[in-house]
């Protein structure tokens, strides 16, 4: 089969990613998950290759690629056995800023995000009280002349310590004014810089792996009116815009970790030797490893396909989720099937099958959960009826 001039590019991207990573092996990875540390050098490496600045179109300094391209980005961070949790969300949340933000604000943060001087990687959706149900959400953003001030709280909010800006969803009519639960909410790019201590606390969370999420807690923070990003209420049809890109570049790091845990599982089942014999000659070992194999390149088909949809502008809500869907599930299925055929080694920590395993898990329940997934998927896709 000859190759197109995109698969090249697209092999060519692999291996330069492949280089870059051989700087952060095994043991970097390791040693920032025992200390629960943000991966800095790894993040300082991607700006300066431009990676960072994938989807941020040339004319603002980035390198003005696609969502498939990202997505091989991360699938190969993740295929290398690192993490790309703090490069996936600067690409969405970028997003936003583009496709909403103003010409002027566009040309403020967007070249400083693609040379790296700022760092765009906290998106504040979640709260405590609310978890999914994103319309209930009560943290309020009141105009007050030229500024808006915030109150409320916010949970699981990823690299807030270690990012320049955060793109906030608040409240700025309250849910019993407005004609939709929908309506009322809107997006603000919020200055970490000069917000923390000013009326914004930051609480870490420590979790099982190593993520730099926390909580934040508005007590009067003041923000200016220019940092709201599109129109006053429409914050939610934003937050829906960007979550297309959000699954299928989540999903492609999935099926990184499904692939890393693939090649792992396989080079250990040939060369552990028990009753004289590789484990992997036994086809209990061999064909659990075999059916996640088909089940990986089933979900890196799905995936293509919703990114190449993305990126032709066309709708891909369904490919999105259904990618993101069996991306999590294949990437979990090959961890557990790694912990099984390393048998105890698959606990020690100098294996990284343990990290990796935790890592993955995540992908079940965020960015969103696999039910609410599979609700979306009834409801909008197979017309029943909806479920809350
Ligand atoms: C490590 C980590 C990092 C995160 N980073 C961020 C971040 O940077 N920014 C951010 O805004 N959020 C972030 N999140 C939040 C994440 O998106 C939420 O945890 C996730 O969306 C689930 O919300 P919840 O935890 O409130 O669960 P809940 O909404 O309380 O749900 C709990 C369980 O019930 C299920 N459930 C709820 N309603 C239904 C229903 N109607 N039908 C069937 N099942 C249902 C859910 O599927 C879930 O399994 C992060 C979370 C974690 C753990």
């Amino acid at each position: 089969m000859t190759k197109s001039p995109q698969d090249e590019t697209h092999q060519g991207l692999k291996s330069s990613i492949r280089e870059l990573c051989k700087d952060f092996p095994d043991t970097y990875w390791r040693e920032l998950d025992e200390k629960r540390a943000y991966p800095e050098a790894f993040v300082q490496a991607l700006t300066q290759a431009g990676y960072m600045a994938t989807l941020i179109p040339e004319e603002y300094g980035g390198a003005g690629l696609g969502v498939n391209e990202a997505s091989i980005i991360l699938e190969e961070i993740h295929h290398c056995g690192g993490n790309a949790a703090a490069c996936h969300a600067q690409m969405y949340i970028m997003g936003t800023l583009l496709r909403h933000g103003s010409e002027e604000q566009k040309r403020k943060y967007l070249p400083k995000v693609a040379d790296g001087s700022v760092r765009l990687q906290a998106f504040g959706v979640t709260e405590p009280n609310t978890g999914t149900d994103t319309t209930q959400l009560k943290t309020m953003a009141v105009r007050k002349g030229d500024r808006y001030v915030i109150n409320g709280q916010k949970i699981w909010i990823s690299r807030a310590e270690h990012s320049d800006l955060m793109l906030l969803i608040a409240r700025t009519t309250p849910v019993d004014q407005v004609k939709k639960r929908t309506e009322g909410l809107s997006t603000i790019l919020v200055d970490l810089r000069q917000a923390v201590g000013y009326g914004l606390k930051i609480r870490p969370i420590r979790t099982m792996m190593n993520h730099a999420t926390t909580e934040l807690f508005f007590d009067n923070l003041e923000v200016p009116v220019e940092n709201l990003v599109g129109e006053e209420g429409q914050g939610f049809r934003y937050l829906l815009d960007s979550l297309n890109a959000e699954r299928i570049l989540i999903a492609s790091e999935c099926l990184g970790d499904a692939h890393w845990f693939l090649e792992r599982t396989c080079r250990y089942a040939n060369e552990r030797v028990v009753f004289a014999r590789p484990i992997g000659k036994n086809q209990g070992i061999q064909f659990p490893i075999a059916r996640a194999y088909a089940n990986l390149e089933a979900a890196r088909l799905m995936v293509r396909r919703a990114a190449g949809l993305f990126d032709s502008g066309k709708p891909c809500g369904a490919e999105a989720n259904i990618s993101k869907l069996l991306s999590a599930d294949v990437s979990w299925e090959l961890a557990n099937v790694a912990v099984q055929t390393h048998g105890g080694f698959g606990f020690a920590e100098e294996y990284d099958i343990e990290r990796k395993f935790r890592e993955t898990r995540l992908y079940q329940v965020a960015p969103i959960s696999t039910n609410l997934i599979l609700s979306y998927l009834a409801e909008h896709v197979l017309g029943l009826p909806r479920s809350y």
